[in-house]
């Protein structure tokens, strides 16, 4: 119930998926919470079945002066910061032949220049000895048809991951990133397809993954939860598929 005691942790994404489940946890663990999301009212509902030490701030990633001011509103309340979970992500498919400049900016914005742009920010103000987590995917082992903007996004991001695992080492801060697989969590229905589509899609996944099924935002959270704590204190650079099996057959 304590693993994170008096932590400060920040969460990109938190309003929604695998980033809310994580900061639940989080706070069931003991930790001080700031829940970052691009939409106030989504906040806003959340944080009424929140219970524990937390703020919500209205930050959207892809706006350098909004990770500027989450980063200033996370140390006013809580001081430094010892988790940072770089996890807010978008995932609109379209073919190679359909991609556009809107399309590229819109998923290198949110999934890269937000989270690396946030961590530049958060440097400072991160504990020696902190944690640095990414939400990368599987798509960086496996080709999925019309995710190819969204695959070199997260490729993009690991191999940022790579390098600050680096540049951080004589502060003793770990950096590792979380990988994906098919979980059932609100970032299908915001895809623009049609719902049939994204069952049988979903259904598709499901067959492949050699646990049968897609898994949950709580299964996520619990590495979340693991690699911030203490039991992975020697666990740093790393990519951690969380995917039933799925990228290694
Ligand atoms: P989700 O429920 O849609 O959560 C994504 C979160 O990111 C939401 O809170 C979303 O806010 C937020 N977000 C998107 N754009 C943002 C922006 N510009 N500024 C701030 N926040 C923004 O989906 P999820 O599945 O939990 O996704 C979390 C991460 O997991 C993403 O990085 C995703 O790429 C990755 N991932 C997911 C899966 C999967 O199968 N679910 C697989 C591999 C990787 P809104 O609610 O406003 O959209």
């Amino acid at each position: 119930m304590n693993t994170l005691q008096n932590k400060v942790a920040v969460i990109t994404g938190a309003n929604s998926g695998i980033g809310l489940a994580t900061a639940k946890l989080y706070l069931k663990e003991g930790a001080k919470v700031v829940l970052a999301g691009r939409r106030k009212e989504a906040l806003e509902e959340v944080a009424k079945d929140l219970d524990g030490e937390f703020i919500t701030v209205v930050a959207d990633v892809a706006k350098p002066s909004d990770n500027i001011d989450l980063i200033q509103k996370a140390k006013n309340t809580y001081g430094n910061i010892d988790i940072l979970f770089l996890n807010a992500g978008v995932a609109p498919p379209t073919p190679t032949t359909d991609i556009t400049e809107a399309h590229y900016d819109e998923i290198f914005n949110i999934n890269v220049k937000g989270p690396i742009l946030t961590t530049k920010e958060a440097l400072p103000h991160i504990n020696d000895g902190g944690t640095i987590l990414f939400t990368s995917s599987i798509v960086n082992q496996k080709g999925f048809d019309g995710l190819g903007v969204y695959s070199a996004s997260k490729g993009a991001l690991r191999s940022f991951a790579r390098v600050l695992t680096s540049e951080v080492k004589s502060r003793g801060i770990r950096v590792n990133s979380i990988a994906p697989g098919p979980i059932n969590t609100p970032i299908y229905g915001k895809m623009g397809l049609p719902e049939d589509v994204v069952e049988e899609m979903g259904k598709g996944f499901a067959q492949q993954v050699p646990l049968g099924r897609f898994g949950t935002s709580e299964e996520v959270a619990k590495t979340a939860l693991f690699l911030a704590s203490d039991a992975a204190s020697y666990i740093n650079g790393i990519e951690l598929e969380v995917d039933g099996g799925l990228s290694q057959i």
